[in-house]
């Protein structure tokens, strides 16, 4: 399995050490059938565990971390704008670049204040709407 290892920095082919597969009751129509992989980086041995879900087709492909916690991720009901910024501002902070972090960060909450309060500060709102900013 495809996972990337912090320690590492890269994205590793995990081995799979142990699974375990939890199938709702049908009858009580309660949830989704879930697999979890505790896995193990081949190089520096670290510890993963990860859960996936079959929606009918089989053991969706990507994997959800839930040790070490994964990253933070982008709420995607963020305007693109917003969503692109803060992508940014994570993708420096991975890359430990932490004053461009903090700037991109400035400016994701920059464009947030816009959007809460739907003012135009040099931009058109209409072209930050459309992502056009
Ligand atoms: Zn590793």
């Amino acid at each position: 399995m495809l996972i990337e290892c912090k320690q590492c920095s890269a994205i590793i082919d995990a081995t799979v050490l142990n699974s375990y597969e939890v199938c709702p009751d049908p009858q009580l129509g309660e949830g989704l059938p879930v697999k979890y992989s505790f896995l193990k980086c081949p190089k520096c041995k670290n510890p993963f565990l990860v859960v996936q879900e079959n929606y009918g087709e089989g053991w969706d492909e990507e994997l959800f971390r839930l040790f070490p916690p994964q990253d933070r991720r982008v709420n995607p009901s963020f305007p693109e704008p917003i969503k692109n910024t803060y992508k940014e501002a994570l993708s420096c902070f991975k890359g430990k670049a932490f004053t461009a972090t903090i700037i991109m960060c400035r400016k994701t909450l920059g464009l947030m204040y816009l959007v809460d309060k739907r003012q135009v500060i040099g931009y058109s709102y209409i072209r930050f709407k459309r992502g056009a900013l």
